[in-house]
């Protein structure tokens, strides 16, 4: 078994492709060796070894030879002998796994030094200061990532010598200081472990190679991988190179650079270097680096080369590249490159430039940039320089950032916005009544609720940031004031929320909005030519619907008439229809809202003409629309204080005793939904002909209309057949009046178990399917859309559930029943039109899972539709 790659001029035996057995840097060594780039030579030890390590605790012998070989091969190749006292061979130990892990094991450089070799190196060099700098160093990086030092006992040690010798900078330090500072840091190895700093230098390598594949298990590496979805099963690679040095005077020198930048992803070669220095003096930031540009004219003939080789990596890795390199008197090695990390602004502007460079395709450019990066872009984000510190954490409900003053009502919201001030709404849950505060505010916080509750859903509708279910906060409206601890908030003061990662923070904070370039225009037009699936939105206004278009969707998904019911000029009748005592009264109240109805759908249809429009009718239990008990208490102290009629008291009492009436134990799954429809026929009937009229009117002016009936929450397929018989006798009738023939669909939501388990019958009579994946995630899991927020955050910190199954789509459980009523309903109607209209339809993994079991399309709220089109591209990639 070969378990050691040797690297480096000819004898280089692995390559780029090789990265699950080198690791990222070591295969990249290898490739960069291959292709003639400088590289000092030296070996990977494979992620096999490490595997097998940390199993057994040893290394099979034929570990141990080959890493002898390859010290002989090195050898070899430089000319120099480990451990030799004349001309000593100094090598640096590296982790590097298949991906790279900030916060796993640091490097070891100067390995091999010890009281003798470090002479030897002096005469060899002729340079005493530069062989003690490296003791120095190595004795510090091996103390600190080997033993387990904590590092700032050298640092101090360091800082008290400079102190007393009156110099600043660690290259002020002569021989003679340095050597004293060695043998201080090596009384500090001595007293921190109890042993003597080991002299052996075969002893320093394995127990450097040991700390390495150790370090794979260590308390960073694992939280690393759970955050990134890292598997533990990968190990890390070991990588042993033989030292150059840019700490060997004026004419050395070691930096960091991008072959982009990486912040804007200009085409503009970008980084830093030191001269005399070595590569942790440009991270630890203790000198101030030089721009690379000025390299150019210190040390030109190094540039150059630089500048070529840069050119080369970028070309034949066909990416945008982080490289390291180190100058040794005067000549270039390149010690690292790598696919280099950017901001989402310069990942959409390398991918599109790449491809009209011609570096890489469409397809590849379209992989390069990741769906959450094009979050990120259509909202403001907190300044990365801004210091600030989290007040609380609640859900990231609705991405980007927004800074406001606190006000705890929406009427308070929208009076304080008509005078141009930026608010932030703070409600222990909002309900539909609030949506003209909601619209009038930065953003949102709620203490209450889910990723699904009202103010999330609407939220993301609107583009609004909105931190939900912040349970740390305890509002006080007496006082208008919220708590989180010992600190108190007044309605007035300035907060900060971000609605990306959930944080609440007290005060102003800088933040960035992002710029929407042409380029994301590019990219996109490049996803919908792949992609196989439809995108459509979820949309309620003629506005949503609009700036939806522009992003791109292809119609609507889910229009939620309940939305319309709460304008301010319809709430009355509204209230007329559910307070009815009777039939006839109802229809008259009803008789009211129809025009209003017939109104919203034209303004809706003719945004999205050509288009198809899934309507769904009315879904919410109707106490929702009514005003609250205490409400009413509070109204009829305020008449009965006034000294009002009995009259006017009579009816607010009997409104009160409406509303108690309708007080159910558990809305979500009480009168609602289709139930409501079947139980009260003329509301789905008035809705019916206010969409089909709506459409008979357009149509006859030549427009293109595509309605489709939804009907929500059905678990049987008799309630679909029974509501949709009187839906069909409505249309008939209307077209046949308005002599307009309509191609109109009538079709249902999928939300409940049972009616996933049975979507064969109910395809019987549903000409499309919509999966309401919020529902269905409620009911499968049997978790309450308003009150998970309580646990669910405990669950995922404690490794219950992986992700919040409201955001992301449970695709084993909830998934599965999707899967289900997928084949089952084609099962008995092949054509079967299908898409998803819950939150999962514009989150990247519910989108590429929804591809792969044949969705038709998704449907999302309108800032998330270039994250569905991205995404669904991705998934056919
Ligand atoms: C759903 O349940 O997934 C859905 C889209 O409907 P709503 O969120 O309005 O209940
Ligand atoms: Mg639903």
């Amino acid at each position: 078994n070969k378990f050691v790659y040797f690297f480096g001029n000819e004898e280089t035996e692995g390559k780029n492709s090789m990265k699950d057995l080198l690791g990222g840097k070591g295969a990249n060594l290898a490739e960069m060796a291959n292709l003639g780039i400088p590289v000092p030579p030296g070996f990977t030890i494979t992620t096999e070894v490490c595997l097998l390590y940390l199993d057994k605790g040893v290394y099979p012998t034929e570990v141990i030879d080959q890493i002898n070989n390859a010290i002989l091969k090195l050898e070899k190749v430089t000319g120099k002998k480990f451990g030799n006292n004349e001309n000593p061979l100094l090598i640096s130990v590296r982790s590097g796994a298949r991906v790279s892990m900030p916060g796993m094991m640091d490097t070891v450089l100067n390995l091999g030094l010890n009281d003798d070799t470090v002479a030897g190196l002096a005469k060899k060099t002729g340079n005493e200061r530069f062989a003690y700098d490296s003791y120095r160093r190595f004795l510090t990086m091996f103390g600190d990532v080997v033993l387990d030092i904590q590092h700032h006992k050298f640092e101090s040690a360091l800082s008290e010598k400079k102190q007393k010798l009156g110099v600043v900078l660690d290259t002020d330090l002569n021989a003679d200081a340095l050597k004293g500072l060695v043998e201080t840091f090596k009384s500090i190895i001595r007293d921190e472990t109890g042993k003597d700093f080991p002299q052996d230098p075969r002893k320093q390598l394995q127990m450097a190679i040991d700390a390495v594949f150790n370090s794979w298990n260590n308390q960073r590496a694992i939280t690393y991988r759970r955050l990134n979805n890292i598997p533990g099963e990968w190990g890390t690679a070991v990588n042993v190179q033989s030292m150059v040095y840019g700490n060997m005077g004026e004419t050395s020198g070691t930096g960091v650079a991008f072959t982009r930048d990486p912040a804007t992803g200009d085409k503009r070669f970008f980084g830093e270097y030191l001269m005399n220095a070595q590569g942790e003096d440009v991270v630890a930031g203790i000198r101030t680096p030089e721009s690379i540009v000025t390299l150019e004219n210190t040390m030109p003939e190094s540039y150059a080369k630089l500048e070529e080789i840069y050119k080369k990596l970028e070309n034949h890795f066909s990416d945008m590249q982080d490289i390291e390199f180190t100058i040794e008197e005067g000549k270039l090695f390149m010690l690292q490159t790598r696919a280099g990390k950017r901001t989402a602004a310069a990942a959409l502007k390398i991918a599109v430039d790449m491809v009209n460079e011609g570096l890489i395709d469409k397809r590849t450019a379209l992989m390069r940039v990741s769906p959450e990066q094009i979050d990120r872009l259509l909202h403001p984000t907190i300044d990365s320089q801004a210091e600030y510190e989290v007040l609380a954490t609640g859900l990231p409900a609705s991405p980007g950032a927004a800074v406001g003053k606190v006000v705890f009502t929406a009427e308070h919201a929208e009076e304080m916005a008509k005078n141009n001030e930026k608010v932030i709404l703070v409600r222990t849950e909002t309900s539909p009544e609030d949506i003209g505060g909601m619209d009038a505010a930065q953003g949102i916080l709620t203490v209450r609720g889910g990723m699904t509750s009202h103010a999330a859903v609407v939220a993301r509708g609107m583009g609004k940031p909105c931190v939900a279910g912040c349970g740390a906060v305890s509002i006080d409206m007496s006082s208008l004031t919220f708590t989180v601890c010992d600190v108190t908030v007044n309605e007035g003061d300035y907060v900060t929320l971000d609605g990306t990662t959930g944080a609440l923070i007290i005060g102003e904070v800088d933040l960035i909005t992002p710029t929407v370039s042409g380029e994301l225009d590019v990219l996109l037009s490049w996803a919908d030519e792949v992609r196989e699936m439809g995108v459509r939105t979820n949309a309620d206004t003629p506005h949503d619907a609009q700036v939806a278009r522009e992003f791109g969707a292809e119609g609507i998904g889910l229009c939620r008439t309940e939305h319309m019911f709460f304008g301010e000029d319809r709430i009355p009748a509204v209230r007329d229809m559910i307070l009815a005592e009777d039939t006839n009264v109802r229809k008259a109240a009803l008789d009211k809202l129809l025009p209003m109805q017939k109104e919203d759908f034209m303004g809706i249809f003719k945004v999205m003409e050509g288009y198809p429009v899934t309507i769904r009718l009315l879904d919410p239990p109707l106490h929702e629309f009514l005003p609250k008990h205490e409400e009413l208490a509070d109204k009829l102290r305020a008449v009965e204080a006034a000294g009002g009629s009995s009259k006017e008291m009579e009816d607010i009492k009997r409104l009160m005793e409406r509303v108690d009436s309708m007080v159910e134990t558990n809305p979500m799954l009480g009168h609602r939904g289709c139930r409501l429809g079947i139980t009260y026929p003329e509301i789905y009937k008035m809705q019916v002909q206010a969409i089909i009229e709506a459409a008979c009117e357009l149509k006859s002016s030549g427009m293109d209309i595509v309605p489709e009936i939804m009907v929500p929450l059905i678990s049987h397929v008799n309630e679909l057949s029974s509501a949709k018989k009187d839906l069909v006798e409505v249309a008939e009738s209307v077209m046949a009046k308005n002599g307009v023939k309509l191609d109109y669909l009538v079709g249902t939501m999928i939300e409940l178990p049972r009616a996933a388990l049975t979507a064969d019958q109910i395809a019987k009579e549903a000409e499309f399917f919509s999966f309401g994946t919020n529902d269905l995630t409620q009911t499968t899991f049997g978790f309450s859309r308003d009150d998970a927020g309580k646990f669910l955050p405990f669950y995922i910190e404690n490794s219950i559930l992986t992700n919040d199954p409201f955001a992301v789509l449970d695709q084993e459980g909830v998934g599965e029943l999707v899967r289900i009523g997928i084949e089952k309903g084609r099962s008995t109607r092949p054509d079967l039109k299908i898409g998803i209209c819950g939150e999962h339809g514009g989150e990247p993994s519910s989108v590429k899972f929804g591809y792969n079991i044949g969705l038709n399309y998704v449907s999302c709220s309108p800032f998330r539709v270039p994250i569905a089109r991205l995404s669904a591209a991705q998934a056919v990639i």
